[in-house]
């Protein structure tokens, strides 16, 4: 036989690396559903559903074309549970010349990978991902001899590199690299979302449901409002609709939050994304084409670009370039467990309460609602970063470690000191006020800052920044809280330091059960 090529759960990708030079007449590819990764965090049902589900479609569209291939099912009696076990399994079996792997997506995968050539006693090569517009040894350069690693710096050089939104002058489109400033609009009362496109599960998607329920019945979520793609061909699909349905005021709407709106003007295209149903390359040129047809203004079609060639390849680089070491820092020293009511427990927390409860039915939220409400929740009342990293990566479905971790890490927790972000995204109630109308229907009141019914989030912001105040006293980008903060009487300090402890060891932050 010629050479095993092995196909992870989210490298579904028809060009993946792997499968690159594939001989169809000698290679055998190998793809397999191990309890291993099913497990090591306890993952949202729809997670669970949609990978497993993707896999199967997957391997039927290389069975079509004529592979090879050898597909271990979850449920098969001899399935060792580990990839390491199943790779070891079918070399006894074909008896290959070699394995040919694609890079993975965690630091965790990659270790086990790099002892299979001592271990397994065959030539082992993991080639690049090239489904990234950044290839690593790139980002390394560009990170390379840098004080500060910056996102906008790394994506003008993507820009000028890509020449996506790029005038024929080398000029960026409409002469500004970044529109943000312009996304930043409230959901104006009359402007109602178009709802997304839904994907129905078919048989194959219901028989892993099944598997699911069956399987896996405490995990976090529930499954009824499944509908993620699960084919290129769907994803391609959802894309579509985006582009022609929401794209136009997905730069306006970018950082608004709305009650029974969980989609809002968003793309719903990471899980394709990651799991490579889609690429970067065709979203990107998808959303500069509509632009370029005057069928989507600019300040939104560049802000989506910059989502996916800049943050989305910057986390990456950063993810590979600070691994292993980055997962355990705690620049903050924040040690507080996870409360119950972020695995659905009661709470009287609106702004919580709404992200969690769709969470939980969608194993979705769009980026405001994870960094300026949950993260924001998490950095100020001081949670341990172990247990929040270990959360988001169970209960978002588009959820693996190399986007999921300098997400919640760096940007939300600031547990890395300030490498991804400058300063921490720390909030009072009133940035949720005005980006949602979730204070409206919230038993506490978001204008007061103390007292029985005062919103948690003023005290503990507050808190946050006396808590830390000399860490970020040289911060320029915090000074003004930082005045505000110094310019309180000392009986105002006290006061709101007291609510926050009170709060702190209240019923609301029982920990998780
Ligand atoms: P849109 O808002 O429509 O954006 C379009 C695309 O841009 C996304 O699909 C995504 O691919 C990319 N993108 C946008 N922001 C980011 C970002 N900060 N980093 C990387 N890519 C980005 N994204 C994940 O894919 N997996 C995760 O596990 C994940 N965890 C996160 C945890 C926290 C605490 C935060 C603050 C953000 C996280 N993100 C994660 C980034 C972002 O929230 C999601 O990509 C986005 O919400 C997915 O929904 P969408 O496709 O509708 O995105
Ligand atoms: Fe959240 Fe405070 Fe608003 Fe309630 S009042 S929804 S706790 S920000």
């Amino acid at each position: 036989m010629g050479l095993l090529r092995l196909v992870l759960g989210d490298q579904l990708s028809a060009g993946i690396a792997a499968l690159q030079d594939l001989d169809p007449a000698r290679d055998v590819v190998l793809m397999a559903e191990v309890m291993g990764e099913c497990t090591y965090v306890p993952h949202h049902k729809q997670k669970l559903v949609l990978v497993l589900s993707a896999m199967r479609h997957f391997a039927a569209e290389l069975a079509a074309r004529g592979v090879r291939l050898d597909y271990i099912r979850l449920d098969d009696p001899a399935n060792t549970g580990t990839l390491t076990g199943e790779v070891a399994r079918a070399m006894a079996r074909h008896r290959p010349t070699g394995l040919v792997a694609t890079f993975p997506g965690e630091w965790r995968v990659l270790e086990a990978m790099r002892g299979w050539e001592e271990a397994l006693g065959l030539p082992v090569e993991i080639r690049e991902d090239s489904r990234f517009l950044c290839p690593l040894p790139r980002f390394r350069r560009w990170a390379q001899g840098r004080r500060q690693l910056r996102m906008e710096f790394f994506y003008r050089e993507m820009r000028r590199e890509t020449g996506l939104l790029m005038d024929a002058d080398a000029a960026p489109v409409g002469g500004q690299w970044n529109y943000d400033a312009e996304n930043r609009r409230r959901l104006e009362r009359g402007v109602v979302p178009p709802p997304p496109r839904r994907t129905p599960p078919d048989a194959v998607t219901r028989e892993v449901m099944d598997l699911v329920e069956s399987r896996f019945p405490a995990n976090f979520g529930t499954l009824d409002a499944f509908a993620w793609p699960v084919t290129a061909e769907e994803a391609q699909a959802a894309l579509e609709d985006f582009i022609a349905a929401r794209l136009a005021r997905f730069g306006d709407y970018q950082d608004a939050m709305a009650s029974g709106e969980p989609v809002l003007f968003h793309a719903l295209v990471s899980t394709s994304l990651n799991l490579g149903l889609l690429t970067p390359r065709a979203c990107c040129e998808a959303a500069e084409a509509a632009f370029r047809a005057g069928r989507a203004p600019l300040n939104a079609v560049e802000g989506f670009i910059r989502q996916i060639l800049g943050w989305r390849e910057y986390v990456r680089g950063l993810y590979w370039l600070k691994m292993p070491d980055y997962a355990a820092t705690n620049a903050l020293e924040a040690t507080r467990p996870l409360p119950w009511s972020w695995w659905g427990g009661e709470t009287r927390m609106n702004c919580l309460k709404q992200v969690v409860r769709q969470t939980r039915d969608l194993a979705y939220a769009h980026h405001i609602q994870r960094l300026m409400v949950t993260g924001n929740f998490a950095l100020l009342a001081g949670l341990d970063p172990a247990p929040v990293n270990e959360w988001y990566m169970a209960v978002y479905a588009d959820a693996f470690e190399w986007v999921e971790l300098p997400n919640t890490h760096g940007m939300a927790l600031h547990a890395d000191g300030g490498v991804i972000a400058s300063k921490p995204y720390a909030a009072s109630g009133a940035y949720i006020n005005r980006m949602s109308d979730y204070c409206r229907g919230c038993a506490y009141d978001v204008k007061a800052a103390t007292g029985p019914d005062a919103c948690p989030m003023n005290a503990l912001y507050w808190d946050f920044l006396a808590r830390h105040e000399r860490r970020f006293g040289g911060n320029p980008r915090l000074a003004m809280p930082l005045r505000a903060l110094r310019a309180m009487p000392p009986a105002k300090r006290e006061a709101l330091r007291a609510q926050a402890a009170a709060f702190l060891a209240g019923p609301e932050m029982r920990p998780e059960a």
